[in-house]
């Protein structure tokens, strides 16, 4: 089975159907995340284990910006469940990385939370090419959370394109890469790690996360689409 036919497949017995690149579900038009709708988006699908919303949100904040790196083997556990009972998704993956963190003397943060995710995950899903290093940044990037669309889509063009690179693309070229991140909020920085992906040789980029928004049944407030 194909990411896009797996993806489809998200939706239980009598819900509508989902969007076909991220799974949410919104009645009455396309998906809310401007990047599902575009065919430069560069990523194929993004497949989610579960809603930001509740205790998984607080959790992968906790994780992510509190230091509880305990927390990584609860989501190894999540994903790598995820994974293998949803094996026919992933049959047509060759390598899974992860978003990457900057690690240098001006780093932000003294760890790499998806890094240490990847690494658990590689002892749990020993069948997997788990790929940590496949992709690096150069310099340290402004972080995305809590900005605006519109900034986010210019620090994700700008500084994040400039920081992010392939150390070693042979190890890319053909392959059909999964990439681990924490939470899909539109695609923008996924959008941007296929792109790098992409131009090292890779020919399929898919997004694997904890979390993206919630279920949408009807428009919030009625807002038109668009
Ligand atoms: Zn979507």
């Amino acid at each position: 089975m194909g990411p896009m036919a797996a993806v489809a497949q998200m939706a239980g017995p009598g819900e509508l159907a989902p969007c076909p690149v991220c799974g949410q579900t919104r009645a009455g038009g396309s998906c809310p995340n401007r990047w599902c709708r575009r065919a430069d988006r560069g990523f194929s699908v993004v497949f989610s284990v579960g809603t930001h919303r509740g205790a998984l949100r607080q959790a992968i904040a906790r994780y992510k910006y509190q230091g509880e790196g305990h927390l990584g083997a609860v989501f190894a556990g999540m994903i790598s469940n995820f994974v293998q009972r949803e094996a026919g998704w992933f049959e047509e993956f060759d390598v899974m990385a992860a978003v990457p963190t900057f690690r240098g003397s001006s780093a932000r943060r003294g760890w790499d939370p998806m890094g240490e995710l990847l690494a658990r995950l590689a002892e749990r899903l020993p069948g997997w090419a788990v790929e940590p290093g496949l992709l690096a940044k150069r310099v340290e990037t402004p972080a995305m959370a809590g900005r605006s669309w519109a900034d986010r889509q210019a620090i994700a063009r700008h500084e994040l394109r400039r920081s992010l690179f392939v150390p070693d693309p042979a190890r890319v070229r053909g392959a059909q890469v999964l990439v681990l991140d924490d939470v899909f909020t539109e695609g923008s920085t996924l959008r941007e790690v296929a792109g790098v992906l992409r131009r090292a040789g890779a020919s399929d980029v898919a997004g694997l996360v904890l979390a993206r928004p919630g279920w949408a049944p009807t428009p919030p407030e009625g807002r038109p689409d668009g």
